[in-house]
């Protein structure tokens, strides 16, 4: 415990950061001391990229095996080494909120010893996670509540892939993530009868990351205009697909993403129309009436945005086949898993 910075150090640290920020509580601080984010050219000394590739591969997006590989994230640089020239860089809650999960046993993931963290934004349920750490706070827990800036943990390099992380990459991976379904574990008991899932209803499959540096670079740029329902709402479209679900938890934990059809609210709803990015970030969801569902099946691609699936290729949920575009596996995985 040692490791840690004591509470009034890193409140006060919280407070400098708030006020270098010009920002007020419930907007996303940056989970380190990096800042350099913020400054022109800084990119080289805020993101880490992969073994010989540039920042870029540090960042979120479809930056890795030529594009076709996604990452969830970013890759925060380490400041601070111990003497064995390990890093040693305090990591800082987002924002406030409370634990969700804490995986302590690096073995398990390719997260290695990570923690979720649950927040309420702008009325947004929305999550943050720290990866690779080499501790987390002991005394933290699911449920433990945090406030903005406090230490929940120190940077590490743990990872369970053959190749690990050197002491030259260490980073924070960092995420701002949506909750595609809170009951997980039994949708994968459901479905992948026989396959491993060792982090239950906090699987990653379960959540949908947004673009942190697009929202740290925007809610720097609008300030106290910034709000997180308003930039989740204007995604790009990768995809729009209709469900004949009526009921299921997005629409309850999501309210303001749920756009308004007074034909259906006067008719009743028969079911959705789900616009989704390249991530597959659900961030509009359109009731429809009877007459309005397009197609008898349960679930229907209406359109694809073919530009936005020329721009980022890492996203894997349509495909274009015999000259028209449909669902892969991963995208019909994905509906299966928002309207269970
Ligand atoms: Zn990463």
């Amino acid at each position: 415990m040692r490791r840690f910075i004591r509470w009034s150090q890193y409140t006060a640290f919280a407070l400098l950061l708030c006020a270098g920020h010009g920002l007020q509580a419930g907007v996303f601080l940056l989970p380190t001391s990096n800042q350099a984010i913020y400054e022109p050219g800084g990119e080289d000394r805020f993101f880490v990229g992969t073994t010989g590739r540039t920042w870029e591969s540090g960042t979120f997006g479809g930056v890795r095996s030529g594009g076709h590989q996604f990452h969830e994230g970013l890759d925060i640089r380490c400041l601070n080494h111990d003497q064995r020239g390990e890093p040693a860089d305090p990591i800082l809650a987002s924002a406030e909120g409370k634990v969700a999960y804490i995986n302590r046993k690096p073995s398990l993931s390719n997260y290695g010893t990570y923690l979720i963290l649950q927040h309420r934004i702008d009325g947004i349920e929305v999550y943050t996670v720290y990866a690779h750490l080499s501790e987390v706070r002991g005394d933290l827990q699911a449920g433990s509540p945090v406030k903005a800036g406090e230490q929940i943990g120190v940077m590490g390099r743990t990872a369970n892939t053959g190749e690990g992380i050197s002491k030259e990459r260490a980073h924070l991976h960092y995420e701002i993530c949506l909750l595609i379904h809170d009951q997980f574990a039994a949708w994968h008991a459901k479905y992948r009868r026989g396959q491993r899932n060792d982090h239950g209803n906090w699987n990653g499959q379960a959540t949908r990351g947004l673009d942190p540096r697009a929202i740290l670079l925007r809610q720097r740029a609008e300030g106290d205009r910034f709000n997180l329902a308003t930039y989740i709402r204007n995604q790009t479209e990768l995809c729009r697909v209709q469900v004949r679900d009526t009921d299921f938890p997005w629409l309850r934990r999501y309210p303001s993403l749920v756009a308004r059809n007074l034909r259906a609210e006067k008719e009743g709803v028969a079911g959705y129309e789900i616009s989704l990015n390249f991530v597959g970030v659900p961030y509009r969801m359109m009731p429809l009436t009877a007459g309005e569902l397009q197609s008898r099946s349960t679930v229907y691609l209406v359109s694809v945005n073919a530009a936005e699936r020329a721009r980022d290729r890492s996203g894997k949920l349509v495909t274009e086949r015999n000259g028209g575009w449909e669902l892969t596996q991963a995208g019909r995985d994905l509906i299966s898993l928002i309207t269970y």
